[in-house]
């Protein structure tokens, strides 16, 4: 008989979690306005809300930590970070910073001026907010079939090519001062980008005299797809397959938050001088010197740590082998669900699971307060309270598709809890005609209103 499948790491240390009644959990709801994000964490039984900086350290990462050296210039922790970004990744040059957005603030800081034009795949929100913000544009050139949640694309996350060249004829190079690629691409479900699609974007590149930019969050999740769906690289290691995923980009920011397994940290690495020392000047303003940049010498420890942990397939093939059991026993319960199933979430489709309502009523929202309800497991919203009001017009945008994240921390629960949460879901589909009423507004922010916003029952 072949053995099962089994986690690569057994348990040192455990927090403790606790379930509650339905009846608390009513009034908990009620009082968080039905937004999750109003919740206390010890309201929560199983917490999907996000797997940024959620993850728990290895006893490596823990001891790395004693080690840290708090030097203001000069730590031993950024040397051995700035070693490791070099190792791993292959950039030369390199600044810590306090998290992702934080990169994306120092970088393109260097590069972006007023009316400019960044090319990408659906940039992640922090990132389009950091564009726009300077007022210039991201064009979103992912593929289309990113955007139908039953097609079964390998690699969903892909930049349409022609889609890109096309864009970067119309608004010409020189009002682009790079383009950016997000591994794996977290705005279209944590879908990844494959090799060859990257090859062909810095073809393009090059052509124009581009900089491409790796937004890079989830990069080892990608180099895992790339392992296990691009021929010709069923036989190299993680290891191999990062490194030359990013021969392709002249940079990069990182949300260590995900892929490094640290609660808090980012950096940015580069391979030319001259935007290393653009960059470093706006580091000093807004995180910190050049050797600390917003962290604490322990944290750069525990992220050199995790940058090689997170690199090791055996590690990868636990995580989102876990992410696929999940996705996998609910769709044999019949729940709608985003295929292939992604790297770090599993996408739940909120319209096909609750056709009746009016999309008026926030139907994924709909759907994460029934789960929280059921099982006290909290997940997130993508719909149309996340998709905002337009600018403009103010009216509420209704985006093509109402989801709900289940986003799995790394290494913190057990199958155990993923069959927990697939049952819950389960028990709210079997009684999804009994959801006859959604969710209306009754405050909001005038922007990024769905961490703020109040709700009641319609
Ligand atoms: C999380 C994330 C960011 C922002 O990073 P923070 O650490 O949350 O500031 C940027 N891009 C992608 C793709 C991300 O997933």
């Amino acid at each position: 008989m072949e053995l099962p499948f089994a986690e690569s790491y057994k348990i040192k240390m455990v927090e403790t979690i606790k379930k509650s009644t339905r009846e608390e959990r009513e009034q908990w709801i009620k009082d968080a306005k039905y937004n999750l994000f109003n919740l206390k964490s010890e309201q929560v039984f199983i917490d999907l809300l996000t797997d940024s900086g959620t993850g728990a350290m290895s006893d490596k990462q823990w001891s790395a930590m004693m080690l840290g050296d708090e030097s203001y210039a000069g730590a031993s922790s950024y040397y051995k970070l700035k070693d490791t970004v070099k190792d791993l990744l292959g950039f030369e040059y390199f600044l810590p910073t306090h998290q992702g957005r934080a990169a994306e603030n120092v970088l393109f800081s260097a590069l972006i001026k007023e009316g400019d034009i960044i090319p990408g795949n659906s940039h992640f929100d922090t990132t389009k907010g950091h564009i726009e913000f300077r007022k210039a544009k991201a064009i979103d050139c992912t593929i289309d079939e990113a955007f139908d949640t039953e097609v079964d694309h390998p690699f969903k996350g892909n930049i349409n090519i022609e889609k890109l060249e096309n864009t970067i004829k119309e608004h010409t190079p020189e009002k682009i001062p790079f383009l950016v690629v997000t591994v794996t691409c977290n705005s279209s479900g944590g879908q990844p980008v494959s090799m060859q699609n990257l090859k062909d974007v810095r073809a393009i590149a090059d052509k124009y005299g581009i900089t491409v930019i790796f937004d890079s969050a989830r990069f080892a999740e990608n180099a895992y797809f790339i392992k296990i769906r691009e021929k010709g690289y069923e036989n190299k290691t993680i290891k191999e397959i990062v490194k030359e995923m990013f021969t392709y980009a002249d940079g990069m920011t990182m949300s260590s938050k995900k892929d490094a397994i640290v609660n808090m940290g980012g950096f940015i690495g580069l391979k030319s001088e001259e935007i290393f020392k653009k960059a470093t000047v706006f580091n000093i303003i807004f995180e910190g010197y050049i050797t600390y940049g917003g962290m604490s010498g322990r944290d750069m420890n525990a992220l050199a740590q995790g940058l090689d942990e997170g690199t090791e397939f055996d590690y990868l093939n636990t995580r989102i082998k876990q992410v696929a059991y999940l996705g996998e026993k609910l769709t044999e319960f019949g729940v709608p669900v985003q295929k292939p199933f992604g790297g770090h979430a599993i996408f739940v489709d909120a319209k096909k699971f609750l056709p009746n309502l009016p999309k008026e009523e926030f139907l994924a929202q709909t759907l994460a307060v029934e789960l929280y309800l059921e099982a006290g497991i909290r997940g997130v919203e993508i719909g149309a309270l996340l998709a905002d009001r337009d600018p403009e017009t103010r009216e509420n945008r209704y985006p093509a598709l109402e989801l709900l994240r289940l986003a799995i921390p790394r290494r913190v629960y057990t199958n155990n809890h993923m069959d927990v949460i697939a049952v819950a879901l389960k028990n709210v589909f079997d009684r999804r005609s009994d959801i006859t009423k959604g969710l209306k507004i009754i405050n909001e922010a005038p922007i990024m209103r769905h961490f703020t916003v109040e709700l009641d029952k319609a």
